[in-house]
């Protein structure tokens, strides 16, 4: 989702729960879902478990895999957490006028190796466009930089972060130490994006309504402050 700002902080968690169990995990567990680091060069670097996970980035009806019952029950305190604060943001109820329920339609556990990086990129899928990506660190180190357009944070244990996964992001790990991050992506039903009174206005957002939005062909220029670094990435992937 886009918003004003690179970075939105939620608060912290006490993850050493969490930390614990990840901790027990063995290797087999990170090497049985390699689907993410083939089919896309950005991922080559990482590991990922999906615990509610689709192939096809679906909106609705996340599959809930078998890793939910190792996780869940660490896991219930951090999702309550994460609802409460959007369900009680004012600046995304105001889009609604009313009170509206959210749901997770991703969540999983993301591995960067160590000397690895996430190359330079924007999410461009309906779903990704249209949800709220939080990220949680539960291992990491003071050399893990995640970058968003002009700015750069080490995200510390036990942050509860968005990030704007709408702008120019990557992530590079320099530390000797894998990083692990838990990658939730938060979804009320029908909030529309930032581009959506602009090009379809009174139509609620579609996959096929939001296409080219999402695909970035309509640059999004809604929050203007970020436009000049954005404008060389939007070049460079259009061709032009
Ligand atoms: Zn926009
Ligand atoms: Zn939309």
């Amino acid at each position: 989702m886009n918003f004003q700002g690179n970075f939105r902080d939620i608060g912290t968690f006490d993850v050493s729960e969490l930390v614990a169990l990840v901790n027990q995990l063995p290797q087999s567990e990170w090497d049985k879902q390699n689907v993410r680091q083939k089919r896309y060069e950005v991922h080559k670097d990482t590991q990922f478990i999906g615990i509610v996970y689709d192939e096809d980035f679906r909106h609705q009806n996340g599959t809930r895999h078998e890793m939910l019952d190792t996780f869940g029950k660490a896991l219930n305190p951090l999702f309550a957490k994460v609802a409460q604060y959007y369900e009680s943001a004012p600046d995304i109820m105001g889009k609604f006028g009313r009170p509206v329920q959210g749901y997770f339609i991703r969540v999983s556990l993301a591995k960067l190796r160590a000397g690895g990086e996430i190359n330079e990129h924007k999410d461009m899928n309906f779903s990704l466009a249209h949800s709220h990506r939080i990220h949680i660190p539960l291992i990491t180190n003071p050399d893990v930089k995640f970058n968003i357009a002009y700015e750069s944070r080490n995200l510390k244990v036990g942050e509860v972060v968005e990030i704007n996964n709408r702008r120019v992001h990557s992530v590079k790990n320099d530390g000797d130490e894998d990083r692990v991050h838990i990658i939730m992506d938060w979804v009320f039903p029908w909030e529309p994006c930032c581009c959506s009174d602009k090009t379809h206005p009174d139509q609620p957002c579609t996959p096929q309504n939001c296409l080219m939005t999402d695909r970035l062909k309509i640059p999004c220029e809604c929050h203007p402050e970020d436009q000049i670094h954005d404008q060389a990435f939007s070049n460079a992937i259009s061709g032009t």
